[in-house]
């Protein structure tokens, strides 16, 4: 039952102090392919060296909406130096807006997002997209910079079906996390019945957002088996069946090597 999650943090503190043992647990759980997401100046180098050195974990950079405010010309430099500095950097991102948090004005994060989007049009890679509260802004923006022509996924998926339907208009894959197992799961449920099997996969977004019945603590890779299983319940379906299938889908939406 090879397992693929398609958006972590291993490269984060959280993990600094037993990351081998959290790669092992994840191992035993069938997940066999992880991307490390990078966010930020710091994380984004930390999330590339972590994936030059683990043959099982790829990665990605970005500037998070979070931290858009606080991007510089160096920064973005920096961004597009490690993009292309490594074969296993598999997209750009995570980026997006997040207007639940605001950390950063509205109209910087829009600009910190079309910039990474044209960066990742001219290399030809997908991008990883985050979005909260900004659903009818960031699916303006994906239409207007062409999002189609590289490809994408919306991760951690927290819209209702007709976002979802928007969302494989655009050519995205849809990505359940730790949610869609909670009670309180709103539309989840529906989405994750919605979504055809070609365009689905699962994360973790460890060490956020724990599936049930880890909620409150940390989250880590081994968890997406609980996500995956209750995604597959929802659909009535084998869970290994859709596993494989998610698998290939990662496997398409990442261009990663055939294993
Ligand atoms: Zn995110
Ligand atoms: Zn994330």
């Amino acid at each position: 039952m090879p397992l693929v999650d398609t958006h972590a943090h291993l490269h984060f503190p959280e993990f600094a102090e037993d990351l081998d043992a959290v790669l092992e647990r994840a191992r035993q759980a069938g997940v066999r392919t992880m991307v490390t997401i990078g966010t930020d100046r710091e994380t984004n180098p930390a999330a590339v060296a972590l994936a030059e050195r683990t043959e099982s974990v790829y990665a990605t950079v970005g500037i998070h909406p979070h931290d858009a405010a606080e991007a510089t010309e160096d920064d973005f430099a920096a961004l597009e130096r490690l993009a292309r500095s490594s074969a296993k950097v598999v997209a750009l991102g995570e980026m997006g807006l997040d207007f639940f948090r605001n950390l950063s004005p509205h109209d910087v994060q829009e600009r910190v997002f079309r910039r990474q989007l044209g960066f990742a049009r001219q290399i030809g890679k997908p991008v990883v997209v985050h979005c909260r509260d900004a659903y009818v802004e960031v699916l303006a923006i994906l239409a207007e910079e062409r999002v189609g022509e590289i490809g994408g996924v919306m991760h951690c998926f927290s819209g209702d079906v007709e976002v979802a339907k928007r969302c494989l208009d655009l050519g995205l894959y849809i990505s359940l996390a730790g949610p869609v197992t909670y009670k309180n799961a709103r539309a989840l449920p529906d989405v994750a019945r919605f979504v055809p099997d070609d365009r689905l996969v699962v994360e973790t977004d460890c060490p956020f957002l724990p599936p049930h019945p880890h909620r409150g603590k940390r989250n880590e890779p081994a968890y997406v088996a609980l996500t995956a299983a209750r995604v597959a319940e929802l659909r009535g379906t084998e869970p290994k069946g859709l596993n494989d299938t998610m698998s290939r889908n990662a496997a398409r939406l990442f261009r990663l090597p055939a294993s």
